[in-house]
């Protein structure tokens, strides 16, 4: 494997996972393993024990019936397996009367003489003597002399050896499946995942938005996440499209102010224009450009406020005064389109608020409401002023808000699909909100298509302090 091919793979979380696993598996497999062989060899020592201390019994009882003379009997009267014992008797002086070493046992020479003044029941382990083991089992006799039962373990080595190499075998088989399903498995698990990178990668390099991570149906975690992913990628490519639009409508609607600029200003270089006519066209440009200054600071406002920065010059404000300089301000627009405004004030209703900032409020609701009011229409504003606060209402008797739009028409540069063929930018109401939102005030719509709409200000005791009539 080359070099390159190993970094790519190091950087692969699968081939990590899957070798992570291995190790894991392989590493409690070995454990496993060895405990398995651990118990077993355990097992097999006690059973060596056993038949020690059983032929041990046998002899002191034939030593304590018949003395060393029927022990020795018994000796020789033994055949086949039984022949595989050691058995040495030391009397109490330490002199070993008896000695019967297996025929096999040709290396071994004699237990270590320490061992013969061992005056306790005891197993002992005897190390390898030329390439064998010896379990040794003593006990001490009525007439104080030592009787020694011994034998080779090499039979344990012999059952255990195999198992040894069994264990090795289908260990390493077992660990080389393991990480193969590891690997298929880490694999598998990590397939939405390469969805999700191979998908993010498309939209970046190909710039299409609509590309979505196939959807699985196993409900889990990756679920999820693929499910979340496919969500963000929905709002991003609505918000992006929302943005273009809006882009559109800005430069579509800056493009007929800044022509109008043009021609005003064109006309007023003409050098035979007369100087009247010059001045006309100097005050058109001036109008235009503090048209598109108005659409610009709009815009600044609103992202101002959306941070939560807008600063507000609260002063105490007398908002039915307020509410009749703007229909003042809308009389003519209304008069032209045919539109009555009436108003249902208090006599008096006192708020604290930015003067300038809720009169750009007001102008825009009631703007909005002539425009989209046919002829013949009605606009009534009211303002109901209570201890704790003012309600503004403008209702009108217009095309009205389909509810899909409903909570939508509060998005900057969002334009209703029917208002389209009315002027506006689509940031009123943003504009709207943000400003009665500083104010930590709140805006509602109510409308029904075809009826007209109710746009409610509530200004919280704070800001709406007013004084009753
Ligand atoms: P615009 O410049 O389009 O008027 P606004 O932010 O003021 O932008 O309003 C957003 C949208 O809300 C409008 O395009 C229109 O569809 C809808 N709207 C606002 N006020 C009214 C109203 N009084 N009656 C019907 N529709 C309205």
């Amino acid at each position: 494997m080359s070099f390159a091919l190993l970094k790519t793979a190091r950087r692969n979380i699968g081939v990590r996972l899957a070798l992570w696993y291995a190790f894991v598996f392989a590493a409690s497999s070995v454990a496993l393993l060895m405990i398995a062989y651990y118990l077993l060899a355990v097992a097999v020592g006690r059973k060596d024990h056993e038949v020690l201390e059983a032929r041990l019994q046998e002899y002191a009882a034939v030593y304590e019936s018949g003395g060393l003379p029927a022990l020795r009997d018994a000796l020789q009267q033994e055949t086949g397996d039984s022949k595989t014992f050691y058995v040495r008797l030391v009397n109490a002086w330490n002199e070993a009367t008896l000695v019967n070493v297996p025929e096999d046992w040709i290396a071994f020479k004699d237990i270590p003489g320490g061992l013969a003044g061992y005056r306790q029941r005891v197993f002992i382990r005897i190390p390898k003597d030329a390439g064998r083991d010896f379990l040794i089992a003593s006990m001490i006799l009525p007439d104080n002399s030592l009787l020694q039962v011994g034998r080779s373990t090499d039979s344990r080595a012999a059952l255990l050896e195999p198992l040894r190499r069994d264990f090795a075998l289908y260990g390493g088989v077992t660990i080389v499946l393991g990480f193969l399903a590891g690997v298929f498995f880490a694999n598998r698990a990590m397939r939405p995942i390469r969805q999700v990178v191979a998908t993010a990668r498309s939209i970046i390099q190909t710039g299409q938005l609509d590309a979505r991570v196939p959807a699985r149906k196993s409900n889990d975690e990756l679920d999820e996440l693929v499910r979340l992913f496919n969500g963000l990628l929905d709002k991003n490519e609505a918000l992006i499209r929302a943005m273009r639009e809006s882009l559109d409508n800005v430069a579509h609607d800056l493009r007929t102010p800044l022509t109008r600029l043009r021609g005003s200003a064109e006309l007023a270089l003409q050098p035979q224009a007369a100087p009247g006519a010059a001045h006309e066209a100097l005050a058109d440009c001036v109008e235009e450009a503090e048209r598109v200054l108005n659409m610009l600071n709009t815009l600044l406002d609103i992202t101002e406020a959306g941070a939560g920065m807008m600063r507000l010059h609260r002063e105490p404000v007398d908002l039915c005064g307020m509410v009749r300089d703007v229909v003042e301000l809308y009389e003519y627009v209304a008069d032209e389109r045919k539109v009555t405004v009436r108003t249902e004030l208090p006599p008096a209703c006192e708020a604290s608020l930015d003067r300038n900032r809720m009169r750009q409020v007001f102008a825009n609701l009631l703007d909005n409401a002539i425009k989209y009011t046919p002829a013949n229409g009605a606009v009534t504003i009211s303002i109901e002023a209570e201890p704790s606060q003012a309600v503004v209402r403008f209702r009108d008797t217009g095309v009205g808000i389909p509810v899909e739009e409903q909570g939508k028409i509060w998005t900057r540069l969002y334009r209703g699909d029917k208002s389209r063929s009315e002027r506006g930018l689509g940031l009123g109401l943003s504009l709207v909100k943000a400003v009665v939102e500083a104010h930590q005030g709140k805006v509602e719509v109510v409308s029904r298509l075809g009826a007209g709409s109710v746009f409610t200000i509530t200004l919280p005791p704070k800001t709406g302090q007013t004084t009753q009539p």
